[in-house]
Parts: C-alpha cells; structure tokens; sequence
C-alpha cells in the first residue's frame, strides 16, 4: 500500500480504527474521520501512526449533513487524491417498528446510507479518472438478512448492499488490469466486538447476573455458529485483501465474515 492514501469514516474507534491500522501496517497514507474531541483523535493518531502509516491526516466531520461532506471532501483532495475509500461510519439504535423513534430512523438512513452515497458520489470520478480506485462499504450481516428491532439498520445496510452493486456496475469498465481498475464491494460483518454493540452486549451480561462471557456465549449462539466474535483487525485484513491489482474483477459484491451467521 505504499503510495496510498486512504480515506476511512468513522475511524476513531472499532472497525474504523482496525481498519486504518491495517492499512497502516501496510504502509499507506491514512486520513481517519469521525466525530470525537482531541483525545480521542489524539489516541487514534498514536495508534494508526505507530502501526506505520507514512503520513495520518484527521478531520471531524459529522456525515449527517451532506454539505459538510461536500467540504470535507474538497478539503481531503486538496491534500491529494483518494485511492481507497472505506465508508465505515455507522450507529445503531434497538427498538421495534412500532416504538421506533421517528428522528432514529432519520439518523440512521442518514448515517448509515445516505453519508455512503456523498462521499462515493464526489470520490468515485477522480478515481475513474486515474484508473485504480477501491471503494469499500462496510454494510452488515443486516445487509442481507433481517433482526428483530432493528428497522432503520436493517433498512440502511439493505440499501448500502444495493448501493454498492449499482455504483460496481456503473464504474465496471473504467481502467484495466494493470491499472487495477474501480472496484466497489460491501463487507458484511457479523458481531464484531466494538462500542456499537455495548448497550447489546451489556442486556445480556445483566441477564447472566454480570457475567460477561455468559453474555456474549449467549448472545453469539443465537445467530453466529462459530460462537466467535470478529476482531476489527479481522474486518481489516478482508478490506486490505480487496485493494490488490490482482482483486480488479472482485466487484459489486457482498462479503459476509460473519462466522456462517449467513450460511444458516
Ligand atoms: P463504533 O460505534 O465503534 O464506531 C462508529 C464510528 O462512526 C465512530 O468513529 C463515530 O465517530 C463515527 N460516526 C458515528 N456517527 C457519525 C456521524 N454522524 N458523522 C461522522 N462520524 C460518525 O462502531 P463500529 O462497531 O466500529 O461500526 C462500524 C461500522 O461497522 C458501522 O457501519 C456498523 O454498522 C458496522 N458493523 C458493525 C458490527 C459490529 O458488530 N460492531 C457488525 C456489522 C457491521
């Protein structure tokens, strides 16, 4: 990944975060996003800087209003081009149809699908324009099948997966093999350990009396047979795995690592 710069929302913590130490690893140029305040992008400099990065640019942006994507965006490519976008940002919110708050379900689709559109919209032509580009979304599990209380996400990641196959088609031709062309792919997560699930998490421990192994045991053997949860190095390693020249014919897919969550 030397002399690639690559743009990931949503990075200050958990997939995000493993994602860009990845890529940091690997010798990239990483631009994390997210909302947070100096110690939190403080700490996820330290982290992406010392796994190796060859230069970490931060910006806080919140990705619910479209116009301050359109900034960010100019912003970020007055520093140079994009090679990879990862859309990674995302935020859950548990309740039924009937009791979901109407503002929840705004914020989710807004978040969680529209913010995907923004930054493909502005990032994908000048990666045309060069002839490599990877764009990867982090959908879900929830991409491609449905939960109890969970509308807005469930809704938001269906899209992200419709999303990606339409934009995969539309940018198909452009570069070559050795250019490694456009790709666009969804990654589908099962559980993944990270601050999204906590209040999840935190339902179940107190179901086990505190216990948190009892908690998550639980949790996972409801939907996830492998009975492990991802690790956002894990998420990582899948999105690295994509950005190869050689990866210029994997597009418009929908990846699940979701320990066979998805195989049932
Ligand atoms: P997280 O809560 O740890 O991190 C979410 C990130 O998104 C944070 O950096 C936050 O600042 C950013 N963000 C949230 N709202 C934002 C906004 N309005 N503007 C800008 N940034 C915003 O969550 P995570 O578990 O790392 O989730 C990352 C992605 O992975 C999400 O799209 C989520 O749906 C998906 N996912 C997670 C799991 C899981 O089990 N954790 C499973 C499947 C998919």
């Amino acid at each position: 990944m030397n002399g690639k710069r690559v743009f990931i929302t949503g990075s200050f913590q958990g997939i995000g975060l493993g994602i860009a130490t990845v890529f940091a690893r690997e010798g990239a140029s990483v631009v994390l996003h997210g909302l947070g305040d100096e110690t939190v992008v403080a700490n996820a400099e330290t982290q992406v800087k010392s796994a190796g990065a060859a230069k970490v640019e931060s910006f806080v942006s919140d990705l619910k209003d479209s116009l301050a994507t359109e900034k960010l965006i100019a912003q970020i490519l007055e520093g140079g081009p994009i090679d990879i976008l990862v859309n990674n940002a995302g935020i859950q919110h548990t309740a039924t149809v009937d009791q979901m708050p109407r503002e929840k379900w705004n914020e989710i689709i807004a978040v969680n699908l529209s913010s995907y559109f923004d930054t493909m919209r502005l990032l994908l032509p000048p990666m045309a324009a060069r002839g490599y580009g990877r764009v990867i979304n982090i959908a879900s599990v929830h991409g491609l099948v449905a939960s109890v209380a969970k509308s807005p996400y469930v809704a938001a990641k269906h899209g992200v997966i419709g999303l990606t196959k339409v934009a995969a088609l539309e940018y198909a031709s452009s570069g070559s093999r050795e250019s490694g062309g456009i790709t666009v792919n969804a990654i589908c997560p099962g559980w993944v350990e990270t601050a999204l699930i906590q209040p999840q998490v935190q339902a179940r421990v107190e179901k086990f009396g505190g216990d948190h192994l009892a908690g998550i045991a639980d949790l996972l053997s409801e939907k996830q047979p492998s009975g492990r949860m991802s690790s956002p190095l894990d998420i990582g390693e899948l999105a690295l795995s994509l950005c190869g020249n050689s990866a210029h014919n994997i597009t418009g897919a929908s990846i699940p690592i979701d320990g066979g969550w998805t195989a049932q």
